[in-house]
């Protein structure tokens, strides 16, 4: 288990030390397509900045955060899964799965999806 932002796997994506399939990126936000997919459709969407997920926002980041779902959205037309819908999953500590702690968005989608469990 990576806790620390030195050995964290999406900062180096980030930075470009470890190659990711990009989909759509701005200043603040990065999107990639997930290395082991559980559905058709299954991108990751990070902030830039390294916040290891969202207990750990306060008030020097939570403004810097608040426009990752508008870029969500965008990640989602550029897929092509706007209309037919699509699942965001921010898996929050360990014990909810969280394995990679630099925060994520899950972006499931491209079939029906099961509920609870995707
Ligand atoms: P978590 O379990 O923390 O919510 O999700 C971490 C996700 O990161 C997993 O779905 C895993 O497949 C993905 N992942 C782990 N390492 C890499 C990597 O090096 N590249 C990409 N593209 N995805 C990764
Ligand atoms: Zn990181």
């Amino acid at each position: 288990m990576l806790h620390s932002k030195e050995d964290c796997i999406f900062c180096k994506i980030v930075n470009g030390e470890i190659p990711a399939k990009k989909v759509l990126e701005n200043d603040k936000f990065l999107s990639f397509y997930d290395l082991n997919p559980v559905a058709k459709v299954h991108v990751l969407i990070i902030p830039k900045n390294h916040i290891s997920n969202i207990a750990h926002l306060n008030e020097n980041n939570a403004d810097y955060i608040a426009g990752i779902l508008s870029f969500a959205k965008e990640v989602a037309k550029e897929l092509g899964i706007s209309k037919d819908g699509y699942r965001l999953i921010f898996n929050t500590g360990e014990k909810a799965g969280q394995t990679v702690f630099h925060m994520h968005a899950h972006m499931l989608g491209g079939e029906e999806l099961s509920w609870p469990n995707p």
